[in-house]
């Protein structure tokens, strides 16, 4: 009796599409979509939101909550902590008088980290979707393609529902995928950061192809954790970051990790005798358990019907072209999050353009996403964080006379009795003259912790920071930060000083 009723409901539900009616539909439950969904219905809107996973190449399949919470910043900012972990056990615990088991005998537990990690995203899942409830958003755990730019179909096909949705206004919030290589063997023995963070079995020894964030982050908790890695760089790490920085961030990744950067590019993946094999066009054959494609990532705007109603995508990159509003060429279909040409892929970047579209579009609010002092952190195992410009866009910017650099080396107190390197850690400041204002405009750090220094300083840099600040600024001893006051003018000291503590 119960069964037939599920099969008469399953054929219902499939075949009778549901209706609704909106003020606004948003497509994507990623950090974006969810932040914009929350604050319309705050300001009375009636929303409906539609997020779907669909599964990786191999397999793996999450919930609620976009790239950031379920495959991005929060797995690998507690894996990356993981190995951090691992490091303070190896490296310098016994030094401050811990009795240490010999370090042959430390080992993680890939089983227990995945699980536990995999718990949070799931608890992080939950409670998205309760605050969806909270603020009365309908959540479709289903897959949107439009049909016209007021009409959404929405499709689940776990549970085979449809849904139509008749919407004022439309926010596109898709975000993006890993994008793999177009080589043999790719998708079927590669995976990417949609994988990593759940595999059943342990990496083990990994070669990443692509050098960009997600390329040395991933090579920095897997070297913490004891898998040697190769990461396969097409031109140079972090390209378009501040050189003086990336070269220490390298350094430490090479000099105290089995990690090793190697030019070249990937041709073909076989597997061979339980191994993978990693054949390069400059002729390696790279053996490995893992091969992990970062090379990027493609937003999720193809074949959902945004070229039927009239949205102009870039048509190298396929992102969605928006203006200083996030409105699309069609007048009621916004954007934001990854799938912005032009915009930056971070979580608070997609959260703040979601809020200030929705308080203009239903609080009269006028605000627009300003992406001047936007921070960011690479956590890497010594962690890069910068706001601003780097040296050379600075030179380029405003002209070399007209721009000053200070910097220093920094050999953190806490380093200092474990013997840790002490030509690492490093900050540069680099400013406009002070007849042209003296204003700070690029902020670039190397150090534990680089994250939290570099958020206060990119406030103090949207409150307008100068020179001059900073020089009347009094210092916090004995701290990483302190550094801000002991800052030596470049074309005095051309390598950044070590001052010890
Ligand atoms: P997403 O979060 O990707 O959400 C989009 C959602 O829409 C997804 O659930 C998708 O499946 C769904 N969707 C797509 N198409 C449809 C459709 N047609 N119908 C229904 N649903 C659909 N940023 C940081 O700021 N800090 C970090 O430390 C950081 N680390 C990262 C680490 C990794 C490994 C990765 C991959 C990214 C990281 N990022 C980080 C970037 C950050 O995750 C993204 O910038 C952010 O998630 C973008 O949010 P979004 O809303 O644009 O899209
Ligand atoms: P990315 O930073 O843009 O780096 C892509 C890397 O892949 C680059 O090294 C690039 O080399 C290489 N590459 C691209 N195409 C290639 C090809 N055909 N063959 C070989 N190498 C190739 O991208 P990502 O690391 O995938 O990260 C995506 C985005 O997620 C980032 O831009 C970032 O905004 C966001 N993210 C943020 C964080 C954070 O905030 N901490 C962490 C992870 C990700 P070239 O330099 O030569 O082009």
């Amino acid at each position: 009796m119960f069964r037939s009723y599920r099969i008469l409901r399953y054929c219902v539900l499939s075949t009778v599409p549901r209706e609704h009616t909106c003020d606004l539909m948003v497509i994507g439950g990623g950090s974006g979509g969810i932040a914009a969904a929350k604050r319309a219905a705050k300001h009375g809107a009636k929303v409906v939101l539609a997020d779907y996973v669909p599964p990786t190449p191999i397999g793996t399949k999450w919930g609620l909550g976009g790239t950031c919470v379920n495959v991005g910043c929060i797995p690998k900012k507690l894996m990356h902590t993981a190995a951090l972990q691992g490091d303070v056990v190896r490296e310098t615990a016994s030094y401050y008088g811990w009795k240490m088991p010999p370090n042959e005998s430390l080992a993680l537990d890939w089983a227990t980290l995945r699980k536990n990690v995999t718990n949070h995203v799931r608890s992080l899942n939950f409670s998205t979707r309760g605050a969806l409830m909270d603020h009365s958003v309908k959540y479709l755990n289903a897959y949107a393609t439009l049909q016209t730019a007021n009409r959404i179909l929405c499709h689940s096909p776990d549970t085979g529902e449809h849904h139509v949705v008749t919407a004022t206004n439309i926010i596109l919030a898709m975000g993006g995928h890993p994008t793999y290589p177009n080589i043999p063997g790719a998708k079927e023995f590669g995976i990417t950061s949609d994988d990593i963070f759940r595999l059943e079995k342990p990496p083990g020894e990994t070669v990443i192809v692509g050098a960009g964030y997600i390329a040395l982050e991933c090579a920095g908790f897997l070297a913490g954790f004891g898998y040697p890695t190769k990461i396969l760089v097409r031109s140079v790490p972090l390209r378009g970051f501040d050189s003086d920085a990336v070269e220490r961030v390298v350094r430490h990744m090479t000099s105290t990790k089995t990690t090793e950067f190697v030019t070249d590019l990937p041709k073909s993946l076989v597997r061979d005798n339980g191994k993978l094999v990693l054949n390069t066009e400059g002729g390696k054959n790279l053996v490995c358990d893992t091969v992990l494609f970062a090379m990027g990532r493609s937003p999720k705007t193809l074949g959902i019907g945004l070229d039927t109603i009239g949205v102009t995508l870039s048509p190298t990159s396929h992102k969605v072209i928006v203006d200083a509003d996030n409105r699309t060429s069609v007048s009621n279909v916004y954007a934001i999050g990854d799938i912005v040409e032009g915009g930056l892929e971070l979580t608070p970047v997609a959260i703040r353009q979601g809020e200030l579209l929705v308080d203009r579009l239903y609080a009269s609010q006028s605000q627009r996403m300003n992406y001047e002092h936007v921070a960011t952190t690479v956590f890497t195992p010594l962690e890069y964080g910068c706001v601003g410009l780097t040296e050379a866009a600075a030179r380029a910017k405003y002209g070399p006379e007209k721009v000053e650099v200070f910097h220093t080396g920094i050999w953190p107190l806490e380093w200092t009795v474990p013997h840790l390197p002490n030509d690492l850690c490093f900050m540069k400041v680099i400013t406009l003259l002070p007849q042209e204002g003296g204003r700070v405009v690029g902020f670039h750090i190397v150090c534990p912790n680089a994250g939290e220094i570099t958020q206060g300083v990119a406030m103090a840099m949207v409150a307008g920071l100068t020179k001059s600040h900073l020089d009347q600024t009094v210092g916090i001893h004995p701290t990483i930060a302190e550094a801000f006051t002991k800052l030596f003018n470049k074309k005095d000291v051309p390598q950044a000083a070590v001052p010890g503590c």
